[in-house]
């Protein structure tokens, strides 16, 4: 963490910037995303909105289209689908119709806490390096944000700490922002699973680029009110589906990124295994009353009184139950979670 950088910002970097937001029955959020997307600094005539909307059925198109309708300053396209075919899709089909150099893809249910957020990706992106950016996750809400928090803690630091060392294979959706050519050369979005912006930024990394969490973008991100669990299972669901696409590259991957996959592939798809792997052991010889098995056992639910632990375990349990989920669904069309 106390390594620096090395990236060669220009401020006052400009290029035209695609935002592109993704909508599924997002009527409760979106008029308030679209206010903060508004309230940047970046010039307006150096910006265009798209709003790609997958069959909502709350009405978020009408609310687009009357936001529109109040500010006329602001370029907005919205594109709406028919029928429902997942995100990656929908991201594609905008990406078709963006005439940035630069593009963003951004939730609904997230805020940019900075107005010069725009500036500072596009002064990042001036570095020929780098090729995507991304930023650190900062859970909001009345939902389980404490278990969240503390996980966000450490993952923030190992995502930074990856973008330090070269770059990060996992993005997120509250920004994740791609030089629009290097994206096109990737062929966008992966439309068969579940994560699409940590795919693209990962095959630019691939190629040889940064793809980087930076610390100064600031965004939050709603946590779900009701069940939490669901919604980090699906979402370890598409991580092991990103991490299982990549295995088979941790052999030609540039020498600063090998490592970091490496480390990713083992944490995501073998560790949790290993923590099921030692309880069940555990368990076991704790029936034929082996002493250590049993003290190593208490000392494990001992250590559950301590918060990092218990947010560590939870983490790999979610991992686990992910991986069996995935056995019949990659939840490509998941269920819209209460915010
Ligand atoms: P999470 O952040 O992983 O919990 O996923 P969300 O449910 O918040 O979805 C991320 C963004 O994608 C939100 O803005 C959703 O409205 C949007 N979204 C989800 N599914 C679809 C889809 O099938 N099509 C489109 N266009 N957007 C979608
Ligand atoms: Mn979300």
């Amino acid at each position: 963490m106390n390594k620096p950088w090395n990236v060669k910002q220009i401020k006052n970097y400009k290029h035209k910037v695609t935002i592109i937001v993704p909508t599924y029955n997002e009527a409760k959020l979106i008029r308030e995303k679209l206010d903060n997307i508004a309230a940047q600094s970046y010039p307006r005539e150096l910006f265009e909105l798209i709003v790609i909307d997958s069959a909502s059925s709350d009405g978020t198109p009408e609310i687009v289209k009357e936001w529109a309708k109040e500010h006329p300053e602001i370029e907005l396209k919205l594109i709406q689908e028919s029928v429902r075919q997942g995100m990656a899709y929908a991201l594609n089909k905008a990406l078709q119709v963006a005439t940035g150099e630069v593009v963003v893809v951004t939730d609904a249910d997230c805020k940019w806490l900075d107005k010069r957020t725009l500036e500072e990706v596009l002064s990042l992106l001036s570095d020929p390096s780098i090729g995507a950016v991304t930023c650190p996750k900062i859970p909001s809400s009345n939902g389980p944000i404490e278990i969240e928090k503390s996980y966000r803690d450490f993952y923030n630091v190992v995502r930074i700490a990856e973008s330090k060392a070269w770059a990060t294979p996992i993005f997120h959706g509250e920004l994740a922002a791609f030089k629009k050519s290097l994206l096109e050369e990737v062929g966008g979005f992966p439309a068969f699973m579940g994560s699409g912006e940590n795919y693209a930024a990962t095959l630019i990394a691939l190629k040889g680029y940064r793809a980087i969490a930076f610390e100064k973008i600031k965004c939050s991100e709603i946590i779900p009110k009701k069940d939490y669990h669901k919604w980090r299972i699906r979402r370890a669901q598409h991580l092991i589906q990103h991490f299982t696409k990549f295995i088979r590259y941790t052999g030609t991957a540039p020498e600063r990124f090998k490592l970091i996959l490496l480390a990713n592939v083992y944490l995501h798809l073998v560790n949790p295994w290993l923590l099921v792997a030692a309880m069940v052991m555990l368990v076991y010889e704790s029936v034929t009353v082996a002493p250590l098995a049993i003290a190593l056992l208490l000392l494990g639910a001992f250590s559950l009184l301590c918060k990092p632990y218990r947010t560590w375990i939870a983490m790999q349990l979610y991992l686990v139950a992910a991986a069996v989920r995935n056995l019949w669904t990659k939840d490509i069309l998941w269920e819209k979670q209460v915010k």
